[in-house]
């Protein structure tokens, strides 16, 4: 927990009305005879918990005897509390509010956002909503406010990983990509990466959707999440005002990766994220939606691929000997060289085994060969083929040396990489 919200107590005990633990009936009656607190004091509980508990998102799950609602912390979900269903839609209601969203749209999605402060702290929440079967579901996400940038050392990677990394940066123009699936920390990294190669003589911007953390030494652009002011518009204005590197929130689109594109080959280092299942596969991701591969032939400098994993609890942490079907398939597949390790649980990490997370990673540097072959609408094997030869290391490798040398279990590498 950060520490400062030690001394923030809780004003309402939730687990009194959750319905799986007491009787039902006892709970609605409580409901019934309004001896519950308003539906803002609860939403207001339900918040502060999750920033204590250094949650990432809530979700506010209707089923047909329920609303559950849960937390996602460190990429795991943990339940909170189930509360009966008749209090849903007054939830909804309120956190619909808060996001101004339209209260009484109930059969499309929406999305929006509001800010919440706890302490001294200060949490950027999105909140989106769709419609279910027995009512909205609704997720938030908490970001906090001037949250600390994380320097490219702390994010897992090896050594030569960091080294290659670094020296793509170095170089004064092309694009440069982080890939992975949702909630593998993409943004994180790239942030890390711009910060990595700040300086006075550089004239940085970022482009996003929204700004997610402030930067002092670059000019932030936030485009909109209607037409009226797109990222492409955005990165012709910026591209008027002679900048060196440009971070862009995500190509979605063939657009924005063209000019993603344009921006790099005249003279810029542009720095992006896609959502995809390995390096290679982001070529791929980036032709599929309509990017020429002439543009990212003559652009493209280097992809990195990462995955989130909980790291083993440095407390409890112990040697054990793997019995589960899964795991006796990873030792036999390391032919019983290595020892293994996991954590027993204890009171810092909350008994579950695991404190922190790193990164899963792998890093591709394109060479011309590789270039040639994306020309060459050349098939993913062949690229492949190019990496290994280029001393590419994936991220399978790079999970099982992090699982080797005790960082995280072999449960995680499977979570992870499936
Ligand atoms: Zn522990």
């Amino acid at each position: 927990m950060i520490d400062d919200f030690k001394n923030i107590p809780s004003k309402v005990n939730l687990e009194q009305f959750d319905i799986s633990s007491f009787a039902k009936d006892k709970i609605r009656d409580l409901f019934r005879t309004g001896k519950v607190p308003t539906a803002e004091v609860m939403v207001d509980e339900i918040l502060l918990r999750a920033v204590k508990s250094e949650a990432t998102d809530i979700h506010f799950e209707p089923t047909d005897a329920e609303l559950r609602i849960r937390y996602g912390s460190e990429g795991v979900l943990k339940k909170l509390v189930s509360l009966p269903r008749e209090i849903s839609e007054n939830l909804a209601n309120v956190l619909k509010t808060k996001g101004a969203l339209n209260a009484f749209e109930k059969k499309k999605p929406q999305d929006g956002r509001f800010s919440l402060n706890v302490g001294l702290h200060q949490f950027d929440i999105r909140i989106s909503t769709i419609p279910v079967m027995f009512g909205e579901r609704i997720a938030l996400r908490i970001l906090e406010k001037n949250a600390r940038v994380t320097s490219l050392d702390e994010l897992g990677f090896t050594p030569e990983n960091l080294i290659k990394v670094r020296n793509l940066l170095h170089r004064p123009n092309g694009l440069f990509i982080v890939t992975g699936p949702s909630g593998s920390g993409k943004t994180t990294t790239t942030y890390a990466a711009v910060n990595d190669i700040q300086g006075m003589e550089k004239n940085i911007f970022t482009v996003e959707n929204p700004v997610e953390y402030k930067l002092d030494f670059a000019s932030q652009v936030s485009a909109s999440s209607d037409k009226s002011f797109t990222y492409v518009d955005a990165l012709r204005a910026i591209l008027r005002q002679n900048p060196n590197i440009i971070m862009l929130g995500e190509i979605r689109e063939a657009e924005t990766g063209v000019v993603a594109a344009e921006a790099a080959l005249t003279g810029n280092l542009v720095l992006s994220t896609i959502l995809s299942d390995s390096a290679i596969g982001a070529i791929f991701r980036l032709i599929s939606i309509g990017v020429p591969p002439y543009w990212l032939a003559s652009t493209l400098i280097g992809i990195v691929y990462q995955q989130l994993v909980r790291k083993i609890c440095t407390s409890c942490k112990e040697e054990y000997q793997p019995t589960k079907a899964d795991e006796s398939s990873f030792v036999s597949m390391l032919a019983g060289e290595a020892k293994f390790y996991h954590g027993k649980g204890c009171e810092k990490c909350d008994n579950s085994g695991y404190y922190g997370r790193t990164a899963i990673q792998e890093v591709l540097v394109l060479n011309d060969q590789m270039r040639d072959l994306i020309y060459q609408h050349a098939s993913i094997m062949k690229i492949k083929d190019a990496a290994r030869a280029s001393g590419f290391e994936s991220a399978f490798q790079d999970g099982i040396n992090k699982v080797k040398a005790g960082v995280t279990t072999i449960s995680e590498f499977y979570r992870a990489l499936g």
